[in-house]
């Protein structure tokens, strides 16, 4: 999350060589920010579009923390660079998932080459794990596991997608339900999303 010129914290982060904000801002307007009672897919009251943050030295933590995939992410190609893709990409390896925030304006920008393909080759690799792609535009999700798509529609921050993986004919197939909020057995190669945890 940027701010109009780039303090030196923001050049001591990790991030990869050559890649930097430069007023993107995106994540100001698809992230939610619990700390602001900001939804997602809204643009930030603090947010200067294109510019920065006019509130960069008193940010919340989240802001302070969050990069990125793009940004720190070597493996990421050059295409995703978020002011041209309209998306943003979010690893968050201990839930061993990837949130991808697409921009409302652009919904089906993850549908086209060559990002489909991407997040295809991703989803599959992630569910060797158990994990998963969850696919966020405005209060709409879908979730991507191995080759297989579920459209899931609007959920509730009270909401949890459970997910199982069972043998199929080709594979692994899942079978995936949206329960509202109840606790979840696990089982290898399955999961549980709090919608309120992304
Ligand atoms: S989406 Fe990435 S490149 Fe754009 S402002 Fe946020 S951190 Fe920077
Ligand atoms: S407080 Fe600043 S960094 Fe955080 S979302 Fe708003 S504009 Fe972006």
């Amino acid at each position: 999350m940027s701010e109009q010129s780039e303090p030196a914290e923001r050049e001591l982060a990790v991030t990869v060589p050559g890649r930097g904000c430069d007023g993107c801002t995106l994540c100001c307007k698809l992230l939610p920010i619990e700390e602001l009672a900001k939804p997602a897919s809204a643009w930030c009251p603090h947010c200067d579009p294109g510019r920065g943050c006019r509130i960069y030295a008193d940010r919340p933590s989240p802001c302070r923390g969050f990069y990125c995939g793009w940004m720190v992410n070597g493996k990421v190609a050059a295409h995703w660079r978020p002011r041209d893709s309209r998306m943003v990409l979010d690893f968050q390896p201990t839930r061993k998932r990837l949130v991808l925030h697409v921009d409302p304006g652009r919904p089906d920008a993850w549908r086209k080459p060559p990002y489909h393909t991407d997040l295809q080759a991703v989803a599959g690799m992630m569910a060797e794990t158990g994990g998963h792609v969850l696919i966020a535009c405005g209060p709409n999700f879908t979730m991507l596991l191995g080759r297989q798509e579920f459209p899931l529609g609007r959920l509730l921050p009270s909401d949890k997608i459970v997910y199982y993986r069972r043998p199929g004919p080709t594979g692994w197939a899942y079978d995936v339900t949206v329960n509202p909020g109840t606790a979840d057995e696990q089982h290898p190669g399955s999961g549980a999303v709090s919608m309120g945890d992304r």
